[in-house]
């Protein structure tokens, strides 16, 4: 495993000049704020310059409808956050947030940010320097790639899921690099494969390489409490950068890192798609609270949904590799043809059934398919139905 003790010492340097920065969590009233030790400061610092945001938290209370959380505090969630995390866009509900993540994901500290797109591009540029290589899957999300790209550090694209070819250029070249950062999503959202983290875990550990893992899809689903992949396959408390969204099964909108707090703080301090965008708006942030809260006290949700891809995986044959592939609610039925899968799906509106088809570029060539996404929501009658248009259709 990589040790961050390089960035500490870089965080020391940054405090000694005066320039290091955290996140204050203060609480917005009005055209005020509300620091941690109580002070009450005139803001100065939103870019809410025609005082809309003002306004429309103030309507959301003089209607009473902004949602108690409680503990008697009164949510506001109308409105924007007026500015980036590191002005006066973080508040104590971001704060709060960014708690529970880290809770769920037993790390030290977590951070929030505006997307999961923001989050992983972020994440990867800030970490990966020149000098350093870059081990990227082939089938990564764009918002990976984006970050690779952006990063000044070696990439070096291996195929998917192929830790043996990790393995052997880890061998070969590791000399060659400072650090090493093994970059990989958790569950590929256009097949439902899961990455081979223990593997990966391993071999990063043996070659004193990073892990960063993307567990967009994997978050709420999968594993005992929810955290995702590195969970369901043991490696969680190893796999110490884990992104996420929280714009899928959470069911608000936003992105988050959970890490060890140097490597947050890091971010806070050198994260351009964190530092330089405006936070998370206010009614994500509540609707992720909730969420995160429901994750944690109806796994009966996340049990249904990967029973359920269970039943439509073998009902339409459709192989999994592994077992915990088996309970991915991602299911593609690869029909081969663009032109095939376009109709089919056109087929399937027409009996109502919304089930995309996805063609080159976004998966190969000659693969086109059906992308089911299933949800604890759908009842057994609507799968049904679904599975009889299915094996008529395709
Ligand atoms: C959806 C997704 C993202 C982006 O998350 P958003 O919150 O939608 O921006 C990043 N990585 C993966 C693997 C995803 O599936």
């Amino acid at each position: 495993m990589t040790d961050f003790d390089y960035l500490a010492t870089r965080q020391q340097h940054l405090r000694e000049s005066q320039r290091f920065r955290n996140l204050v969590p203060r609480a917005a009233d009005g055209v005020y704020l509300i620091e941690p030790d109580h002070r009450r400061l005139l803001n100065f610092g939103a870019n809410d310059y025609l005082g809309l945001a003002v306004q429309m938290r103030d309507d959301i209370e003089n209607s009473n409808a902004g949602t108690d959380s409680g503990d008697g505090e009164c949510w506001q969630v109308a409105g924007g956050s007026g500015a980036s995390a590191l002005l006066s866009g973080w508040t104590v509900q971001h704060q709060r947030l960014s708690e529970q993540i880290a809770e769920l994901e037993a790390t030290e500290s977590a951070v929030v940010f505006p997307t999961g797109f923001a989050a992983c591009s972020g994440t990867v540029s800030a970490l990966a320097e020149a000098g350093d290589l870059i081990l990227s899957d082939q089938l990564n999300h764009a918002s990976l790639i984006d970050g690779c790209r952006m990063s000044r550090a070696k990439r070096i694209v291996y195929p998917h899921a192929d830790w043996q070819t990790v393995d052997s250029i880890l061998r070969q070249r590791r000399h060659e690099f400072e650090r090493v950062w093994i970059v990989t999503n958790t569950v590929f959202g256009m097949d439902g494969y899961v990455a081979p983290m223990d593997r990966l875990n391993e071999i990063a550990r043996d070659h004193t390489a990073c892990l960063i893992a993307d567990e967009a899809h994997g978050t709420g689903v999968l594993g005992e409490d929810g955290s995702g992949v590195c969970e369901a396959l043991g490696v969680k408390d190893q796999v110490v950068i884990r992104i996420g969204t929280l714009s899928k099964a959470v069911g608000s909108q936003g992105g988050f890192v959970a890490a060890p707090r140097v490597v947050i703080d890091h971010l806070v301090n050198h994260c351009r798609s964190l530092i330089y965008s405006t936070s998370l708006t206010p009614a994500a942030v509540a609707a992720a609270s909730a969420g995160i809260d429901h994750i944690r006290t109806q796994p009966e949700r996340r049990q249904r949904v990967k029973m359920l891809a269970r039943r439509v995986r073998s009902e339409l044959s459709i192989e999994p590799r592994n077992d915990l592939e088996a309970s991915v609610p991602i299911i593609p039925v690869v029909v081969g043809d663009d032109s095939q899968a376009v109709r089919v799906s056109r087929q399937l509106a027409e009996l109502g059934f919304y089930v995309p088809a996805i063609r080159p570029p976004t998966v190969a060539e000659g693969t086109a398919r059906l992308r089911i996404s299933l949800s604890a929501a759908h009842q057994d009658e609507m799968i049904e139905q679904l599975l009889n248009a299915i094996r008529r259709l395709v």
